[in-house]
């Protein structure tokens, strides 16, 4: 062999040594992975957890009757109970957390001097299309309706009963209906139409309407 051949082994025999491995160069090499972004669903009920919401996650999606409700929840009570769970979007739950806290709650303690212990939702995810044919916000899991709040003092605030009037329920009512439009899309109270008569429908779509 050339003295060229003989260097080249012995080069090649000084790499191996210095890399302490004879694997195949081709062999695959482990690397750490960077986990993949969370869901958007995934976070968000993530939120939910860390803000105290109590809820289930429901099966992705739910499928009722040709409507579809993506990242879907079932919730039980955030700072206040829920008289019964209701099914609303992830999105739309952590905006009800928010609007507990930040618009329900202090009303309470303003005009009732007490906190909202429980809450009387009437609905949220449902099938449905809006009179005008389109459809309805609750059928995508966006929108809440609420009938009225019970006080850890035993006091009702029932829209249906003390939206209008002079009484400290009725300012109660009425502070939670402005200050809902600064938190929700659409928000309908009694003054919309007769359909609203007795309920505050709350729905983060596309539009941007507030009628009490
Ligand atoms: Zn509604």
């Amino acid at each position: 062999m050339p003295l060229a051949g003989w260097l080249s082994l012995l080069l090649a025999a000084l790499v191996l040594a210095a890399c302490g491995s004879t694997a195949p160069p081709d062999r695959p090499r482990a690397v750490r992975a960077t986990p993949p972004a969370p869901a958007p669903g995934e976070a968000c009920m993530r939120d939910l957890t860390a803000r105290g919401v109590i809820f289930k996650a429901l099966p992705q999606p739910v499928s009722v009757g040709g409507c579809t409700l993506r990242d879907g929840v079932s919730v039980e009570g955030m700072s206040a109970a829920f008289i019964r769970p209701v099914t609303i979007s992830c999105p739309t739950a952590r905006m009800v957390d928010r609007w507990m806290d930040e618009v329900v709650q202090p009303a309470a303690r303003r005009h009732l001097g007490t906190r909202v212990s429980t809450l009387h939702p009437a609905g949220g995810f449902v099938c449905r299309n809006t009179r005008g044919g389109k459809l309805s916000e609750h059928a995508r899991g966006r929108a809440i309706d609420i009938w009225g709040f019970e006080m850890a003092n035993g006091t009702k605030a029932i829209i249906r009963d003390h939206w209008r009037g002079a009484g400290a329920r009725s300012r109660f009512l009425q502070e939670v209906g402005q200050k809902s439009c600064e938190l929700f899309h659409v928000v309908l109270g009694p003054g919309a139409d007769a359909d609203h008569h007795d309920h505050l429908h709350m729905d983060l779509g596309e539009w941007k309407l507030c009628q009490l």
